[in-house]
């Protein structure tokens, strides 16, 4: 028996994203890490923890975490706060970052993805931490610290250990990201590390349903590729030791893309002890009925249940309107439902247009940036251009048959001696006599009748 077939994989992610607010999350700096020209440009004493900075909750990446939560189908607590988590790291000049501790903002969501359901433990905000460049400058080796990230609003996604493949893993990352860039509120630029992959891998023989007694965490992994190629290897590298009656260490594991191989970094017997507290600095929210409306009503429509709504009105197959439906832009999807509306009422092929669009077969004028602000009514004209044949006179059409017959016999011997795939040729040369766009299945017709006759 093949060691995938006997035991069942679990994984449980954690996703960071760093949100796109303006400024950070609890003083006044840029939020704009990537962008800065030089490093330690954005910031202040409350974002170093410097003695008397005290941080002041930015309403808009608490109001934006929420809307996560609810297009991510949580339930939101009424009552919530922040804590601060202790650690000493050199990148957190303070010691300890303030995060949420027993009380995030949002609880038991959900996540569909093609593999089933994801289901959600938790969202909660925190602050990110500098960034630490290790380096060699006069032969010397060296630490350098950039806080322009520091203290840059950071929302943590928890997941149950619901998810049962590396495949899984990264469609449910996908998707994560895919509802992030759509509500607007993360870029969630992976390669910059504007969004951070974390997995706990463990295996339990087929049909168990315990969680296994140890786990392996993957961290600080970059793209999806290798999120999917680091769990296939772990699942192996575990199903290995497993087999020998042994159990895993339970530990963090970098994942090394040169080698293709996952790799020790440290080993972690038990959880540690973080001695949260909630941060004096920041009273508690209580948020109000009102509040948590404007919120609710701040939700677009997601791209998903747009897709539904497309079958239903549009009679469009499932997986197309999906396809079609998954751009990151609302605006963007707005402007291409009105464009799918209008076909639909002029009653024209929904499925050609959006193999013609996605072929990028219709071009559309400054695609790049503003193609949303292109009429619909101008992207449907260029589509019927695109497939509007001409009326042919039939004298002047077997006229033009008859004279491309002679000119080339040797295809009309070859179409007599059975090869009638050749007719693919005399249409073309058809067409091409009479100048004009003419259905192609009039023309073969005709065709087909001149040799036959
Ligand atoms: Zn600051």
């Amino acid at each position: 028996m093949k060691l995938q077939e006997k035991y069942e994989v679990v994984i449980g992610m954690e996703v960071h994203a760093e949100l796109k607010t303006d400024s950070k999350m609890f003083c006044g700096c840029k939020n704009d890490p990537f962008g800065a020209e030089k490093p330690n440009i954005y910031t202040c004493p409350v974002c170093l923890g410097m003695p008397g900075g005290l941080p002041v909750a930015n309403k808009k990446a608490i109001a934006w975490t929420l809307k996560l939560g609810l297009a991510t189908n949580c339930s939101l607590n009424k009552f919530s706060k922040f804590d601060r988590k202790h650690y000493f790291y050199p990148d957190l000049a303070k010691s300890y970052q303030i995060s949420q501790y027993d009380i995030p903002f949002c609880y038991e969501g959900y996540i569909d993805t093609p593999s089933g359901k994801v289901g959600l433990t938790r969202i909660h905000l925190e602050e990110d931490t500098g960034k630490l460049q290790h380096k060699v400058i006069n032969n010397k080796k060296v630490s350098l610290i950039d806080f322009n990230r520091g203290g840059v609003p950071l929302v943590e996604v928890v997941t149950e250990p619901d998810i049962t493949s590396g495949k899984q893993a990264k469609e449910y990352g996908k998707k994560l990201r895919h509802i992030l860039r759509f509500l607007d509120i993360a870029n969630c630029d992976m390669e910059q590390g504007g969004m951070r992959l974390e997995a706990n891998i463990s295996l339990r023989k087929k049909g168990e349903t315990e969680l296994p007694n140890y786990k392996v965490e993957i961290k600080n992994i970059n793209s999806f590729r290798f999120l999917e190629a680091a769990i296939n290897y772990e699942v192996e590298r575990q199903a290995e030791i497993l087999e020998q009656g042994e159990v895993p260490v339970q530990e963090t594991r970098g994942w090394n893309a040169v080698k293709s191989q996952t790799f020790s970094q440290r080993t972690k017997e038990s959880a540690e002890d973080y001695r949260y507290f909630p941060d004096p600095d920041l009273p508690p929210f209580h948020f109000s009925d009102e509040y948590l409306k404007e919120i609710k009503d701040s939700v677009p429509e997601l791209p998903e249940s747009i897709a539904q709504r497309w079958v239903k009105e549009f009679d469009l197959p499932l997986a197309k309107a999906i396809d079609f439906s998954s751009v990151d832009s609302e605006k963007l999807l707005h402007w291409l439902e009105s464009i799918l509306r209008e076909l639909h009422n002029k009653k024209l092929d929904l499925v050609l247009f959006i193999n013609d669009y996605t072929n990028k077969k219709i071009v559309i004028p400054s695609r790049a940036q503003v193609k949303e602000n292109t009429n619909p009514s101008e992207v449907v004209k260029l589509f019927e251009e695109l497939h509007s044949t001409e009326t042919i006179d039939e004298d002047i059409l077997n006229k033009t048959i008859k004279e491309v017959l002679t000119n080339n016999t040797d295809a009309v011997e070859k179409y007599n001696s059975g090869q009638t795939q050749i007719i693919g040729f005399l249409m073309g040369q058809v067409m091409r006599t009479l100048g004009k766009k003419v259905d192609p299945q009039v023309i073969r017709k005709a065709i087909q009748v001149a040799l036959e006759s």
